[in-house]
């Protein structure tokens, strides 16, 4: 069983890693910190480089690197810029390079590969339209005028989402709406498989960077959860060929990107924002049916989807998704946060799960007592 943890203190961490050491953790995902690369092997433990590649610096935050929707408007999404600028690309890529000259690194885990989410409202979600993404498109053979197109179309229908609900719940939800949807815009498949086939590619050109070191250096990423990953460019299966272990985020509170509750929460907000027409309760009605989460018991008022979230039967769901969509082929050490309140009970569920490890968001000083109780679960033989 695998333990893994992230976000140590950035300075007087060495008694921290001694204390994770001692509870049974295994291995620690390190950002820019060097010493502590070398104090937690020295521990014994193995320590992972993480790496945000299209995450831009303050002086980088530019018009250059910013996303574009199909009506050309740019956006810089939770401080990203566009996957395919080859700038980001190839600068990430340099660095993990000097990193692994220069350090004796266990591993490298990714984070933040993707195309944007609904965090930022439906326009930053529907890209990117830029001059790098249609020069890929073009090179991978993808339709780019179809895809800009049909994801432009779509992107009207939601401002218009009472004209169509009515289809939705006519036949009670399924896929036949939606294949109605897709057949209209069939751009729109086009362009997740685009978003898909970029993180696949990038996803490559580390591992090739990776292995050319000859090192036994494992291979990760941090993705979002299975529920929402086909939409920001993230194929697990597809990702699986490449990757030696995932860290699905299955978060089921939290107001940041990539937490289900706030992603939805975001979404549910945006329509009703485009939408003054309809009321919250049949907009989130919508977004839960069209998602498939009914059975995470969401709240029907929007703040309380924010502010408490899901239920924690949600976390073992998301995780054997992940796991049936990796195949089994690489382990999926599931990452949790230790901040939830109902944490002991979801990691109770998710031990069901034939569990291969897991992976704590961060070290909490004050959360100590909370930690060692999970570890005592997760620890438990029956
Ligand atoms: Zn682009």
């Amino acid at each position: 069983m695998r333990l893994w943890i992230a976000k140590l203190p950035m300075k007087k961490y060495d008694e921290v890693i001694e204390y994770l050491l001692d509870l049974g953790f295994t291995d620690v995902i390190v950002g820019y910190n060097l010493g502590q690369v070398i104090a937690v092997k020295d521990r014994g433990m193995k320590a992972h480089f993480l790496v945000k590649p299209f995450r831009l610096t303050k002086d980088q935050i530019g018009r250059q690197y910013a996303l574009e929707d199909p009506l050309g408007r740019r956006y810089i999404w939770n401080g990203m810029g566009c996957p395919n600028h080859p700038e980001l690309r190839e600068r990430s890529l340099k660095f993990i390079e000097e990193i692994m000259s220069g350090y004796e690194i266990n591993g490298v885990v990714l984070d933040g590969v993707n195309f944007p989410s609904f965090t930022n409202g439906i326009n930053t979600f529907t890209t990117c339209f830029c001059e790098h993404c249609e020069n890929k498109a073009k090179e991978m053979g993808y339709d780019f005028k179809r895809m800009k197109g049909d994801v432009k179309g779509l992107l009207k229908e939601a401002y218009r989402l009472s004209e169509f609900l009515p289809i939705f719940t006519a036949f009670d939800y399924g896929i036949p709406p939606i294949l109605s949807a897709l057949i209209e815009y069939p751009g729109v498949i086009e362009w997740l498989s685009f978003r898909s086939a970029c993180i696949v590619e990038y996803t490559k050109e580390m591992f090739n960077v990776i292995s050319s070191f000859g090192r036994n250096v494992e291979y990760g990423a941090i993705l979002f959860p299975p529920t929402l990953a086909w939409l920001i460019g993230q194929d697990y299966h597809q990702l699986s060929y490449y990757l030696d272990f995932i860290q699905p985020i299955i978060y089921r509170t939290g107001t940041s990107p990539s937490c289900l509750n706030f992603e939805l929460y975001s979404l549910i907000g945006e329509l009703l924002r485009l939408n003054r027409d309809l009321d919250e309760e049949s907009v989130m009605r919508f977004v839960y049916s069209l998602f498939n989460v009914l059975h995470y018991n969401p709240p029907f008022d929007r703040e309380e989807l924010k502010e408490k979230g899901l239920s924690s039967e949600m976390l073992s769901y998301e995780y054997v998704a992940a796991k049936e969509l990796v195949r089994e082929r690489i382990p999926v050490y599931p990452r949790v946060e230790i901040g939830d309140e109902e944490i002991v009970t979801s990691i109770k569920n998710l031990k069901k799960q034939h569990l291969e490890g897991i992976s704590i968001t961060s070290y909490e000083a004050k959360l100590k007592s909370r930690l060692e109780e999970v570890v005592k679960i997760i620890k438990l033989t029956t």
